[in-house]
């Protein structure tokens, strides 16, 4: 049976029933007032679906309360869908192509795009390289930062106009994760990985000046020297990364052409999640949407905050 047949793609309730068998496994709580288990199903006529009445407080409440879902009025089986494309597209996928694909408008798919993101913006905070573990750390610049004035630029070279975006892979774990920076100061990136990086971790980089004094802060530093043409001698190498950066780039420029700054982060979230669950590490298409889900409650974008910064028209 293909996926895509299944029921909670599909079936209204069905979409309902999948979502709340993830957000209350235990049973059902009140977002109003917290009751656990204290409610019944109204079944009337003019009811809208997956709609509960709290014995305590005796208000009404859905699933969706609290929910990225929360205020949206596109039906919960589109948003299941949407879900489903993005975990399963390896470079993204375009407010566009949404927008084509689940009869949406553009404004709308740009905002479901934007809270699936956040929902997969990651909530696990363990350090890389916990344990003694390797972890590869490196730069790359995308897009254009329009903030910045341009040097070099027209002569083709230098990023001081580009994004900035430092990244790390664990090399056993292999999850990934990304900042956006504002400059390659060390005073700006030495902090950053300190804070997701365990100080026992084995570090890799390539000779930038930003990554100098690395060894201060963790237990080994090692660095590949692609000015000598190296590319790594045996287990000292940062191809790992460099393999991360290339999904990434493909991303970002087929799908997401002129980011703003501001969402940047979003898009980052996005790449990080599918690279940390892609099939490589066993996660399949399924498994990836079953873990954006969990990421779905308490994760509230309010359609104003994204809306002031639209990119689309
Ligand atoms: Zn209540």
């Amino acid at each position: 049976m293909s996926i895509l047949s299944k029921p909670h793609f599909h079936d209204e309730e069905a979409a309902y029933e999948f979502v709340e068998a993830r957000v209350w496994p235990d049973g059902r709580v009140c977002p109003h007032c917290g009751t656990f288990d204290q409610s019944g199903k109204l079944k009337g006529k003019s009811t809208r679906i997956g709609t509960y009445k709290c014995y305590a407080c005796r208000k009404p409440f859905t699933v969706k309360i609290g929910t990225i879902f929360e205020s949206s009025h596109v039906k919960l089986h589109i948003w299941l869908q949407a879900i489903f494309l993005v975990c399963a597209s390896k470079k993204g996928i375009s407010a566009n192509q949404l927008h084509r694909t689940l009869g949406v408008t553009l404004k709308t798919a740009w905002f479901i795009g934007h809270r699936i993101r956040e929902a997969m913006r990651g909530r696990d905070h363990a350090p890389f390289g916990a344990g003694g573990g390797v972890v590869e750390v490196d730069e790359t610049f995308i897009g254009r930062d329009y903030s910045v004035k341009p040097r070099g630029y027209l002569r083709g070279r230098g990023y001081a106009h580009k994004h900035k975006v430092l990244s790390l892979v664990d090399r056993d774990t292999g999850r990934a994760r990304s900042v956006v920076i504002d400059d390659l100061k060390s005073a700006t990136v030495v902090p950053i990985l300190r804070e997701h990086i365990a100080p026992e971790a084995r570090i890799m980089t390539d000779e930038a000046g930003h990554y100098r004094y690395l060894i201060r802060d963790f237990a080994k530093h090692y660095v590949v020297r692609h000015t000598r043409g190296e590319y790594g001698l045996g287990p000292v190498h940062t191809n790992t990364i460099e393999g991360f950066f290339s999904i990434f780039k493909r991303g970002m420029k087929g799908v997401y052409q002129r980011c703003r700054k501001q969402h940047l982060h979003r898009y980052l979230a996005e790449l990080d999640f599918r690279y940390s669950h892609r099939s490589a590490v066993g996660i399949e298409d399924e498994a990836r949407a079953e873990r954006a889900l969990r990421g779905i409650v308490g994760r509230r974008l309010t359609y104003r905050t994204t809306h002031r910064q639209i990119g689309v028209q």
